[in-house]
């Protein structure tokens, strides 16, 4: 067996622990840190019935904390379930779907500015809801349409959409809403081949005008659009402008600071009457044994 078989793994070698580095800044106070997470597991607690806590609310006592540094620059003080979970190792919530981000981003709650939000495929249906509505007013709904186009969009009668949660190739989820009986295996539907010529001519045209900068602005959405049109313009389209990729940022580097709830390494245990009792009576039996052996060194013929 070779040293580098015996050689206890550290952390550098960790393929996981590969950001672990310097994270400039302090860690908050652990007060702090520990009334701010027993805020989060109070409002935890009040989601679920108390034979799911195990399950879906972490205790205090098993949270490790970690600073971590977001390609933004921006630092984060984040849990994991142990110091041997690394933040890369865990995949932390999108705050509006409510679903998990790819393990290595983190959603920056910094304001970094409006962002595009650019477009991905859409890679699987996942479920959906589907949402009642009741007949549209008989006056338009906005102030700026007039009555004979609203007229033309009107929905007399009840009505009912449904609203699916997709997942996108940058593995984020989002909202798209299709008619109730359309289902994923369907496939879009298409307009005809004369219909798609009016709509390319229309935007085209509006694109053009000198007076009109056209909606909308040249960018990700005209793209979107023209790609649409080449495509014959699918509904539902086959991809949805993602909101969260603006949000989250790839993890970087990560440091730790420690337990949430500092741990306490056993006490040696510290001697009592009866430790002192047993060692005073193993004391006794050494003594008569070397009482014993003397005697039969002075003594060769009572052995
Ligand atoms: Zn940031
Ligand atoms: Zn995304």
């Amino acid at each position: 067996m070779s040293a580098a078989d015996t050689a206890p793994v550290d952390d550098q070698t960790r393929e996981s622990a590969r950001l672990l580095k310097r994270v400039p800044g302090r860690a908050r106070p652990q007060k702090e840190a520990l009334r701010e997470f027993e805020e989060g597991v109070a409002q935890l607690r009040q989601h679920y019935d108390p034979v799911f806590w195990p399950l879906f609310v972490p205790e205090a006592k098993n949270m490790f904390r970690w600073r971590v540094e977001l390609e933004c620059g921006c630092k984060h003080e984040v849990y994991t379930h142990g110091e041997d979970k690394y933040p890369d190792d865990r995949r932390f919530p999108d705050l509006i779907s409510q679903c998990r981000l790819p393990s290595g981003e983190f959603w920056c709650t910094t304001d970094h500015g409006p962002a595009q939000k650019p477009y991905r495929d859409i890679v699987e249906w996942v479920d959906r809801k589907v949402t009642e509505f009741p007949a549209d007013p008989v006056e338009p709904e906005y102030d700026w349409m007039d009555a004979e186009d609203w007229a033309k969009i009107r929905k007399p009668k009840p009505h009912s959409s449904a609203f699916w949660r997709v997942k996108l190739s940058c593995g984020h989820y989002e909202q798209v809403c299709t008619d109730v009986d359309w289902k994923p295996e369907d496939g879009p539907k298409l307009v005809s081949e004369e219909r798609i010529v009016e709509i390319r001519r229309d935007f085209e045209e509006s694109w053009a005008a000198a007076d009109n900068p056209g909606w909308p602005e040249k960018g990700f959405e005209r793209d979107h659009i023209r790609k649409m049109i080449d495509l014959r313009w699918p509904r539902p389209e086959p991809e949805r402008d993602c909101f969260t990729c603006t949000q989250v940022r790839r993890i970087t580097g990560y440091q730790r600071i420690g337990w949430l709830v500092t741990r306490t390494r056993p006490a040696p245990r510290p001697s009592t009457n009866l430790d002192r009792e047993k060692i005073e009576a193993r004391l006794a039996a050494a003594e008569a044994e070397v009482q014993r052996l003397r005697k039969q060194l002075d003594n060769p013929g009572n052995a």
